[in-house]
């Protein structure tokens, strides 16, 4: 049975895709089987990984007007497979609020993919609204890239209260996977102050990878390709790598 992670934060430019892209291929790297799911209209993920946004994607999927295999698409990594998006999914948020089951929809559409797959990655955008909403009830566990600066803190504690309301509510088994700095520099000393303050209050909550500020990351999506396939010596492939390593033993 596949498990099934989300990557939110309801700050735009945090990392959440990037991180998808890069931690869902390395995963495939490593032998697993991946799904990623983008469920942004902005379709970043889609244009990340070479996916053709034009096609069927996750909103015909969740209003059942394609199945799944119409759907998936192949990347040029192995074993990496995607679901795109489109600018029809912000119309979905639209109909979504009208129906009584909201919340289940994208849940309803993976669970049935879940035996087919070791993980399956979904990147939600920048708000927490109706379709991250859906993303946490599909959910096992929630993955959050953290940006390191004052800011960063104050979306978190909103963003642990949502989370702790679908606990209790829609999806009693979702779990705080993760919390992981991105976009990291180490010459300040507010990135210094914001991981000290925030390993000492998630403690093992809070992965060891940092990934670092690294231009080749910015400029793999442009290519369609993750950064392995991009540069796979710079700093940035090597601190996703590791990071895709602990989120392998975590998720077993
Ligand atoms: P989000 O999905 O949270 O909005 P993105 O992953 O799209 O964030 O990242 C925002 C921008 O920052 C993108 O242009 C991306 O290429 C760039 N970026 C992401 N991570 C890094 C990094 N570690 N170093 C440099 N640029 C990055
Ligand atoms: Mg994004």
């Amino acid at each position: 049975m596949g498990r099934i992670f989300v990557f939110v934060n309801q700050k735009g430019g945090v990392g959440k895709t990037t991180s998808a892209i890069n931690i869902g291929a390395y995963l495939a790297e490593a032998g697993q089987r991946v799904l990623l799911v983008d469920f942004d209209s902005q379709a970043n993920l889609t244009s990340g990984v070479g996916a053709d946004g034009s096609k069927p994607g996750i909103y015909e999927l969740i209003s059942g007007k394609n199945s799944a295999t119409e759907v998936i698409q192949e990347t040029s990594v192995r074993n990496l497979f995607v679901i795109p998006a489109s600018i029809d999914l912000s119309g979905a948020a639209v109909e979504l609020v009208e129906q009584e089951d909201r919340d289940y929809y994208l849940k309803r559409s993976l669970d049935s993919l879940r035996d087919q797959y070791d993980f399956i990655l979904i990147d939600c955008p920048p708000s927490l609204g109706i379709l991250t909403l859906n993303g946490l009830v599909a959910a096992d566990g929630v993955l959050i890239p953290l940006q390191c600066e004052y800011f960063a803190l104050e979306g978190l504690s909103l963003l642990l209260q949502t989370i702790k309301r679908i606990q209790k509510g829609l999806n009693p088994h979702l779990d705080i996977a993760g919390i992981f700095f991105t976009m990291y520099d180490q010459r300040t000393k507010l990135a210094q102050d914001v991981v000290r303050q925030v390993t000492a209050y998630f403690k093992d909550r809070v992965f060891k990878t940092i990934i670092p500020r690294n231009v080749r990351l910015s400029e793999a999506p442009s290519h369609g390709i993750p950064i392995s396939q991009y540069d796979a010596l710079c700093v940035g492939a090597r601190s996703y790598k590791s990071l895709a390593e602990e989120v392998l033993n975590r998720g077993r």
